[in-house]
């Protein structure tokens, strides 16, 4: 990649890289819309939901899903790229004396197939820059206070590495369904702004 293609803003990479793809014939402008269509139809925090009410409730997934997050998403039916590229997917537990958060310091990469568009502050520098320096402080604005003894982990995405929280199970949701207890995993829960 040359200097000057990489100084260009990534809109206009990306699309300088689909004119190529369509002129050698080997896409349309059809086939890519749709394509990307496709995959934010699907996009949402209830597939990363959906992923960690699997793991609360199946150990054995929970355990394969820790070790190798991209081939336990597909038992549920889920994939990273769908179809389009698949990026590296680690799955980051909570524990009583540990707690985990993801960011993106370079840019706003997050795992959008299993939450959906990025929250705003995501993107912002405020908080990309903030919570690495002081994790706790800014878990607190968003209303989050942890015990001083619980560690706190922030995990940097990047363009092939991408992030989600495993929260901790809430107490009193032992009679709960799969689906019920799904219903109860938030966004920020999966970022780690918020505790479920
Ligand atoms: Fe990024």
């Amino acid at each position: 990649m040359s200097g000057d293609h990489a100084s260009l803003p990534i809109a206009a990479r990306v699309r300088r890289l689909e004119q190529r793809l369509i002129d050698a014939g080997l896409t349309t402008d059809a086939e890519l819309d749709s394509a990307v269509t496709e995959f934010l139809s699907q996009a949402s925090p209830t597939n990363g939901a959906r992923v960690v009410a699997r793991a609360w409730t199946d150990d054995a997934f929970r355990a394969r899903l820790l070790t190798d997050a991209n081939t336990a998403l597909r038992e549920l039916g889920l994939s990273m790229g769908g179809g389009l590229q698949e990026q590296r997917l680690k799955v980051v537990e909570n524990t009583s004396d540990r707690h985990n958060v993801i960011v993106c310091t370079l840019c706003s990469c997050y795992p959008l197939a299993l939450l959906g568009p990025s929250p705003s502050w995501y993107k912002y520098e405020a908080y990309r820059s903030s919570v690495v320096r002081d994790p706790r402080a800014v878990l607190a604005e968003f209303g989050l206070r942890l015990d001083q003894d619980v560690e706190i982990t922030v995990w940097d995405s990047s363009a092939e590495t991408r992030y989600m929280v495993l929260p901790r199970r809430p107490d009193n949701t032992a009679v709960m369904s799969e689906e019920d207890l799904a219903a109860l995993v938030t966004r920020e829960g999966l970022i780690g702004t918020a505790a479920v």
